[in-house]
Parts: structure tokens; C-alpha cells; sequence
């Protein structure tokens, strides 16, 4: 079993390692030293990270029978070597470790919510689940209120061991027996964790609620802390000026500088609307002006470059509505032809049937109605498929 130097002296950041085993696995080369302070990936915290003589710790590992591993960069032999571990990695990790112990104390105490899992990390939120559907907003704040509180009161934060578990009022009784880890926030919390805090609760700095989200039947919430929510809350505050740059605005104006872009914008959209559909209206009567008169009826055929289908079939509708009107309208992409066929009521041609014989000898695709219809083919030769459509306009 490997000591563990952070429970002594959780400041610490440097020790001789004496490495008294080396081994290869899956996770690569590892070695075991008589005592550590690298704290092993455990109860919701991410491993330290350092060096051992010149490798890099890149993971470290706790196994059933209490041996910590420590995988590196580079194999080193059994020996005396000096040790350091990522000092920041680790304060940001204690920070965040002791602000959940503070956010789990006051959700507890203030609303009666059990903590049932919670994840430690110093890059990104770290999270707390209760075993809840939903937390207000007050209740989020008033969580928030309470743990700065503790935060801003400095207490002393005491780690001690106990061998009866009856002995301390933790707020989470610990499932096992014999020697239990007490994390005492004094005068507000006791935990059972064998993780790494700070001695004052004033060093884990602000303490910030950024999200809560309900994941299956319970609320997760995302937190940050100390020097992430520095990074945090530059991160929020640059964008913020961007914004109110980009819109003239102070910050606090935002809110109603985009309420008020996005009305116009709404107004904006369904003008155009109007108008595109007044383009379409003379542009589908100068195209019937040109209609082809074949016996009684009328006839239309023509093809666009790359015209979108959707407005293309909203042109054909159009010209659908002139009586005795046959309308095969095409777009062309250079390779494919997509294109709609309509046929007004008074003609008695089908649309669809229009649609599939000229489909027929390219192996296109497409369907419809009697009225209208859609479809596509690979063809080069478009005045052919036109003078087809001539052809049964005329025979019809
Ligand atoms: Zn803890």
C-alpha cells in the first residue's frame, strides 16, 4: 500500500520519489513508490499530473490493494528521484473539491437535497446530481448565496481520520466501517472523502452556479470556482463586449437591442416574402404571355440554371391557375434535371402521367397528382424531352 503524502500536507508540491517497482501494461509504463504525493484518479477527482526524475506523470491509477501506479513518458529504474507534481492542476482540482463539499452542505441544509454523484475538474464546470426532477432558480441562487457565504467567512477546513463512523454527524453517513476520512468544514459540514481540499474555505475564491440541466430523473448542476471562474467569467465578459460593440449597446441594453432586431427582422423577412411572391406573380404572367397555343391549349416549356425547385413548383402552381395551361418548368445543374409538370383542370391531362413518360427512357424519378408533379433525370438533350411534351400536348 502506497502512503499517501496529501493527506499530511495538502500544500506540499515537492518529494524524493523512491520507486521500488516498475511494470508494463495495457496503460504503458508504470511505477510504484513507497509514498506519493500524486493524488490517483478517485471519488469524482482527476489524478495530479508532474514530473518523476525527468518523465512526465501522465496518469495515475489506485488499485484494490491500495498501490498507487504512476504511468510516465519515459521508463526509469528503481532508485531515489525528485519529484514535483502540476501544482496549478492540483490547487484547481482542490478548489473545486472543497467548493463541492460547500455547494453539496448548503443544498442539503437549506432544501434537504442529497448529493448522489459529483464530478471534479479543472478545465471545464464541474457538476453535482441530486436526486431531483428540477431546481428553481431561487433555489439555485439562494444554494449560491449560502456556499459564497462559507466561502467568504474563511473557515478552517479539517481532515482527520475516525474509527467509528457514529462519531462525527456526517451529513452523508459513510457505507463502510473501520477507518473513515473526515473532511470538517468547521462549523458547517462533515464528509467522509479521501480526496484533496483546501485548508480555508476563502482559497477556493468565487463560487459560481453556470448551468443546471435534468439528466433522466435527476438535476445535474455545473459549477465553477476560483481561478476557472476567473477564466469563466473573462470568457463571458469579452463576448459580452463584442456583442454590445457589434450593436452599439451598452451591456446591460442587450437584451432589448436584440429583442428589438429580431422584431425587424421578423418584419423584414415577411415584407420580402410579399415581394417574392409578386415576382413570382409577374414573372409566371410574363412567362404565360409567351405560352405556346397547341389545339385549345396552352403550353410552356422552360429551363432554368440552378433555379431552387421549391420556387420553381410555386412559379408552375402560378401558372396553373391560366385556364387550358400546360407547364413543364426544368432546372438544370449541368447534369441533373429536376423539373415539375402541371396541367389547369380544364385541360384533362394528367400531371403525373405527364411526369412519367418523360421520365420513362432517362430512368428518372419523381411523382405527383393530376395536377401537379415532381421528379428528375440525367439528360444533356433537353430540347428532345420538350418536343416530346409537344407531341402528347398535341395528341392529348
Ligand atoms: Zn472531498
Amino acid at each position: 500500500m502506497t502512503k499517501k503524502l496529501y493527506f499530511d500536507d495538502v500544500m506540499q508540491t515537492k518529494f524524493t520519489a523512491e520507486v521500488t517497482k516498475t511494470l508494463r501494461d495495457e496503460r504503458g509504463f508504470g511505477v510504484i513508490l513507497s509514498e506519493t504525493l500524486f493524488y490517483p484518479t478517485s471519488g469524482g477527482q482527476a489524478h495530479d499530473t508532474g514530473v518523476i526524475a525527468d518523465s512526465q506523470v501522465l496518469d495515475v491509477v489506485i488499485q484494490d490493494d491500495g498501490h498507487i501506479i504512476h504511468y510516465l513518458d519515459k521508463e526509469i529504474s528503481p532508485g531515489s528521484y525528485p519529484a514535483k507534481i502540476n501544482w496549478a492542476r492540483r490547487f484547481e482540482n482542490m478548489q473545486h473539491h472543497t467548493a463541492q463539499h460547500i455547494l453539496s452542505a448548503a443544498f442539503w441544509q437549506e432544501f434537504a437535497l442529497e448529493t448522489i454523484s459529483s464530478h471534479i475538474s479543472y478545465e471545464t464546470p464541474s457538476t453535482i446530481d441530486f436526486d431531483v426532477d428540477k431546481l428553481s432558480p431561487e433555489q439555485i441562487s439562494r444554494a449560491e448565496e449560502i456556499a459564497n457565504a462559507i466561502v467568504f467567512e474563511n473557515h478552517t477546513v479539517k481532515t482527520y481520520f475516525v474509527n467509528d463512523k457514529n462519531a462525527v454527524p456526517f451529513r452523508r453517513p459513510p457505507k463502510v466501517d473501520g477507518e473513515i476520512r473526515v473532511i470538517e468544514i468547521e462549523g458547517f459540514d462533515y464528509s467522509a472523502c479521501g480526496g484533496t481540499h483546501t485548508p480555508q474555505t476563502g482559497m477556493v475564491g468565487l463560487l459560481k452556479i453556470v448551468k443546471s440541466e435534468r439528466i433522466n430523473q435527476k438535476t445535474r448542476i455545473h459549477f465553477v470556482a476560483g481561478w476557472q471562474a476567473l477564466r469563466f467569467l473573462r470568457g463571458i465578459q469579452s463576448a459580452a463586449q463584442e456583442t454590445a460593440g457589434l450593436l452599439a449597446v451598452g451591456i446591460a441594453e442587450m437584451p432589448e437591442s436584440v429583442a428589438r432586431l429580431q422584431e425587424q427582422h421578423k418584419e423584414v423577412e415577411r415584407e420580402l416574402k410579399t415581394l417574392r411572391q409578386m415576382q413570382l406573380d409577374a414573372e409566371a404572367e410574363r412567362i404565360a404571355q409567351f405560352a405556346e397555343p397547341i389545339g385549345e391549349k396552352w403550353l410552356v416549356t422552360k429551363v432554368f440554371e440552378n433555379r431552387d425547385v421549391g420556387e420553381l413548383r410555386n412559379l408552375a402552381l402560378r401558372l396553373r391557375q391560366y385556364p387550358l395551361m400546360v407547364a413543364l418548368l426544368g432546372s438544370y445543374d449541368g447534369k441533373k434535371l429536376s423539373f415539375i409538370t402541371v396541367c389547369a383542370e380544364n385541360t384533362e391531362l394528367n400531371a403525373s402521367e405527364l411526369l412519367k413518360d418523360h421520365l420513362a427512357p432517362y430512368g428518372g424519378r419523381g411523382g405527383g397528382d393530376a395536377s401537379v408533379a415532381q421528379g428528375g433525370c440525367t439528360t444533356d438533350d433537353i430540347e428532345a424531352l420538350f418536343q416530346h411534351t409537344k407531341e402528347m400536348v398535341r395528341n392529348s
